[in-house]
């Protein structure tokens, strides 16, 4: 589905990604860990193009494209979607609007009719419920005012109603309380299915406590340096980065 092969990205000629490799299939759940500042949101941020992420080489390959040569509108499009750290606000745009063009901009590209009014707020009040959101916020600016809890319960929302091939999610669970964790997890975990793959970009081991990995992989100094099962999460728990990031290589 998603194959990374050695790839280097700078930010501002600062090398930050210096040879990452990462073979994502449909139906697992990876989760990328590191110390901070070792290159998670840029990993992040270049796969959902961002333009100050400069690829200096290496590949993408999405679902047999070169992901890296896609427009950004196209990568969401077919079937890939981010949720950032720092969820971005909206002012003037209702989160409905929102909601519904990106909805209907996906079932567009597969070829499905496009929801209308109706139907689409039946869906979006019954995901709602799931993820404990108010209707108000149907009504008010995309993440305008929200706080960061109501923020994550908004990216879930969206993710789920996007129904994406693949989700990353960026540090979904930083500054979450328990309830919003919990809400994170949730939604992730009615996500899971054999024709869908999920990445979960995590600082700590907590948010795994709920959301199950297949393959926990370790970032550090810009590459990924071990990869292992869910019992590698636990040792960085107990352990730290400490014992990792002596192996890899420090960044400049
Ligand atoms: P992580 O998400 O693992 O904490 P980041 O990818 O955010 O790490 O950052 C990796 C390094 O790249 C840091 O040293 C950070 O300061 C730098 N960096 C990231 N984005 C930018 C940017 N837009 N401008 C300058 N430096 C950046
Ligand atoms: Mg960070
Ligand atoms: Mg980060």
């Amino acid at each position: 589905m998603l194959n990374i092969k050695d790839l280097h990205v700078s930010v501002e000629n600062k090398s930050i990604l210096r040879g990452l490799n990462l073979t994502v299939n449909a139906g697992e759940v990876h989760a990328i860990m590191g110390p901070n500042g070792s290159g998670k949101s840029t990993l992040s941020q270049v796969l959902a193009g961002r333009e100050s992420y400069k690829v200096e080489s290496g590949s993408v390959d999405w679902m047999g494209q070169d992901l890296l040569a896609m427009p950004i509108e196209e990568r969401a499009r077919s079937g890939l979607f981010m949720a950032f750290q720092y969820p971005i606000e909206i002012p003037g745009v209702s989160n409905a609007y929102f909601l519904k063009a990106a909805v209907n901009a996906v079932r567009r590209h597969q070829g499905l009719p496009e929801l209308d009014a109706m139907d689409f707020l039946k869906r979006v009040k019954s995901e709602m419920k799931a993820v404990g959101m108010k209707e108000e916020f149907l009504y008010r600016s995309v993440n305008e005012g929200f706080s960061g809890g109501e923020k994550k319960r908004n990216e879930i929302l969206q993710m789920t109603l996007l129904e994406p091939k693949l989700a990353i999610l960026d540090e979904t669970d930083s500054g979450l309380d328990i309830d919003a964790l919990k809400v994170v997890a949730d939604g992730v975990n009615r996500l899971r299915s054999p024709e869908r793959a999920l990445v979960v970009i995590t600082h700590y081991q907590r948010l795994l406590d709920y959301i199950v990995p297949d393959y926990v992989h370790v970032l550090a100094g810009g590459k990924i340096v071990r990869s292992g099962g869910r019992e590698l999460a636990l040792e960085l728990e107990e352990r730290g980065y400490g014992w990792i990031g002596e192996s890899a290589p420090a960044p400049k």
